[in-house]
């Protein structure tokens, strides 16, 4: 059983062929960076139209490193949502074509559901397991139980912690995506030298913040300027390993708390902040004193990727599911409707 999956909800383009016994035959992801990197964040205007410009290509190459064509497949999964409605529009438009022309059957996956399920394609874990998802754009933890089976126990009540890395680095005139020049200034940094807090550590639950971060950082930054006339090197450095090191004690907490109350075997993390070496060492001892194992995939299969939308509708079409041509695009599409408190939550 053979999926074509179909990504294109942010600023990448991606398309992917993998197979119901875990294989990944192709993977490909043309990424826009270059394209939005003069306005200083996605325009969503621009996406849409490089989507559409490049959806044919990014499938057909797919389909060639795969060495299969339309007929070796079962179906076609795409990402409906959530995301930037043009660039989702995009990708259905584009797997409605695909699906209706070769006569295949059709799965609409929700894009959280791609990163959430990735374990299960990289590593074949069991239900159920956990879940940090934790991006540029979303932080969550998720109970995942079976393939459209996700409890949300918690998640960020703002900014999400690559939004917050991303932000530090612009205060810091460091250069974007904002994760990784954050992680490597901190590198030489004394995270004990410049006070952060730890938002929301003081309240039960698994629930976050991450922007009161980012303004503490902001007035550690301008106290600095106005004590000594401006930053040095180590000032960045310092600010960089504080910063770091609170995000990732208020993410280890609140896993141990999420651990705490749905003692599963495995905690898993997908999205690009769990690059993050202090964030996966951090998180990695979490789950070894809970005696969970962790899972960190690689990370081209964490940040987004056609081979997740694969899979997950893979997972779906074994559950029976199909779409039809009606199949819409949703700008927003939680992944549990209810909002499932936490049980037992530990303080
Ligand atoms: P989403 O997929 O949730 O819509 P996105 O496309 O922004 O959002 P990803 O591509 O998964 O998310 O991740 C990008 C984010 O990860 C950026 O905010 C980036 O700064 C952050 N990031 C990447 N590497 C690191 C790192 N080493 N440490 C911390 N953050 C990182
Ligand atoms: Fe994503």
């Amino acid at each position: 059983l053979i999926f074509l999956g179909i990504e294109s909800s942010c600023d990448d383009t991606a398309a992917a062929v993998v197979t119901a016994d875990r294989r990944i035959l192709s993977n490909v992801v043309s990424s826009q960076t270059a394209l939005h990197e003069a306005f200083g964040g996605v325009v969503p205007e621009i996406a849409a139209r490089a989507h559409a410009e490049r959806l044919d290509l990014v499938v057909e190459q797919a389909l060639a490193e795969a060495g299969l064509g339309l007929r070796d497949l079962a179906g076609v999964a795409v990402t409906a949502g959530p995301g930037l409605i043009g660039g989702v529009m995009a990708g259905v438009m584009c797997a409605k074509g695909i699906a209706a022309g070769a006569g295949l059957p059709l799965v609409g996956v929700n894009h959280l559901a791609g990163h959430a399920l990735t374990p299960r394609l990289t590593d074949g874990v069991e239900f159920p397991y956990l879940m940090l998802l934790v991006s540029g754009g979303h932080c969550q933890f998720l109970l995942v139980r079976g393939p459209e089976d996700f409890t949300r126990l918690g998640g960020t009540i703002d900014d999400a912690p690559g939004e917050a890395f991303d932000k530090l680095a612009k205060l810091l005139a460091l250069p974007q995506p904002g994760g990784p020049s954050v992680e490597a200034a901190a590198r030489d940094g004394d995270a004990g030298r410049i006070a952060l807090p730890r938002p929301l550590l003081d309240r039960p639950g698994c629930d976050m913040s991450f922007s009161g971060l980012k303004t503490a950082a902001l007035r550690q930054r301008d106290a600095l300027i106005a004590a000594q006339g401006g930053l040095r090197e180590r000032d960045r450095a310092d600010l960089c390993a504080a910063f770091q090191t609170a995000v990732a004690e208020v993410l280890a907490e609140k896993a141990r708390r999420a651990l705490a109350a749905h003692p599963v075997p495995v905690l898993a993390v997908a999205g690009g902040v769990a690059a993050n070496a202090q964030i996966r060492a951090a998180l990695q001892e979490v789950a070894a004193r809970a005696g969970a194992r962790f899972l960190a995939p690689p990370l081209r299969l964490c940040t987004d990727n056609g081979a997740m939308i694969a899979w997950a509708g893979i997972e779906r079409f074994r559950e029976g599911a199909r779409d039809g041509m009606d199949l819409v695009a949703r700008p927003r599409w939680p992944l549990d409707q209810g909002a499932a408190p936490m049980l037992g939550s530990g303080k």
